[in-house]
């Protein structure tokens, strides 16, 4: 099976009626650069820049977050690489937390990501700045966790702003027409996205806390596991607005959840009007095989389907079975 889906890894993830999908690489080290390559994908859809700081109970410098986001982008150059600012908190504590958010009764509601970040101006504007830095080596986009409003989103582009101000005072280069996105990860900022749409360049759909938020399920309970559901009509519906309000306003729209990553799912997501997939190196193949045995207006149909069904096993069974065709 593995050897018969590394029969396309050189050809386009293209469908059978011509239309070419753009899939892109998660990583979160820079060390994942090989994979990247070894698998075709078209640079990096999400760099989860936690590492650095996971990696050590310090919290990175500017000039250690730079040198890392450099090796990524030259690495990848001319390829695009979207580095998604810091993501902590949740279901990901800093080591030893070095006072940045400390115990919570609900962290995954608690003091995480951006709202961290926003608190923390120095250290934020020392990862935009390094980010930005990075961006002098090759193509780069930045991509906030976690937004659940206007407010944060604003904030954010501020403090960007002040970060680029800095640097031209240095005197240190970076690309002034840098690409900023949203993720779009938690229920309010999908309802809220025509608002999000108006100071973001892209979207990107992080289904992993999406569906989690959505249907309040803790993607790491094993009691409740079963009833994470990315067939949940509430989660097709809402997938299939954030799609449409982005387009709306010239958006592209993309998914880095995991949900992009499992070949069951990418008909859907495509059918739906996603146009950008990011995923795990290592399950790129499948994707780019199921992607050449399918047609586009075939998605299209399961997902108009699927956003009829009120059933969400009956959703499944259909995604299942266009995937069995075709697999
Ligand atoms: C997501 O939530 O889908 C996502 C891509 O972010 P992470 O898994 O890093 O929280
Ligand atoms: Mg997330």
């Amino acid at each position: 099976f593995e050897s018969r889906l590394m029969t396309v890894n050189d050809m386009a993830a293209e469908t059978l009626d011509g239309v070419r999908v753009t899939l892109r690489a998660n990583i979160e080290k820079p060390d994942e650069i090989a994979l990247v390559k070894q698998y075709r994908a078209a640079g990096v859809g999400l760099y989860r820049t936690e590492f650095l700081f996971l990696s050590s109970t310090k919290v990175p410098t500017e000039e250690q977050q730079y040198v890392a986001y450099r090796e990524i982008v030259a690495g990848l150059a001319p390829d695009p690489v979207t580095i998604r600012t810091l993501d902590v908190g949740g279901d990901k504590p800093l080591p030893g937390d070095p006072g940045l958010i400390g115990p919570e009764a609900n962290p995954f509601l608690g003091f995480r990501a951006i709202r961290m970040c926003l608190e923390n101006p120095v250290m934020f504007k020392d990862q935009l700045r390094a980010i930005l830095r990075a961006s002098a080596h090759g193509k780069v986009e930045i991509m906030y966790p976690m937004i659940s409003g206007p407010e944060e989103l604003d904030r954010a582009n501020a403090l960007l702003d002040e970060a680029k101000a800095e640097l031209k005072q240095r005197g240190q280069a970076f690309d002034a027409k840098v690409r900023v996105g949203t993720m779009i990860e938690i229920p309010s900022a999908a309802i809220a996205g025509d608002v999000l749409a108006e100071h973001s360049d892209f979207f990107s759909i992080g289904t992993n806390d999406l569906i989690q938020y959505l249907l309040a399920i803790d993607r790491g309970n094993s009691r409740i596991a079963h009833l994470y559901d990315p067939t949940h009509p509430a989660v097709v519906r809402t997938l299939k607005q954030i799609v449409d309000t982005g387009h709306a306003r010239g958006l592209k729209v993309s998914v880095c959840g995991e949900m992009a990553g499992d070949a069951l799912y990418a008909p859907l997501l495509l059918g739906l009007g996603v146009d950008e997939l990011s995923l795990t190196p290592t399950l790129v193949p499948s994707v780019r095989y199921l992607i050449r045995a399918m047609k586009m207006s075939d998605a299209k149909k399961l997902a108009a389907e699927a956003l009829k069904q009120k059933d969400a096993k009956k959703t499944y069974a259909m995604v299942e079975a266009f995937y069995n065709d075709r697999m």
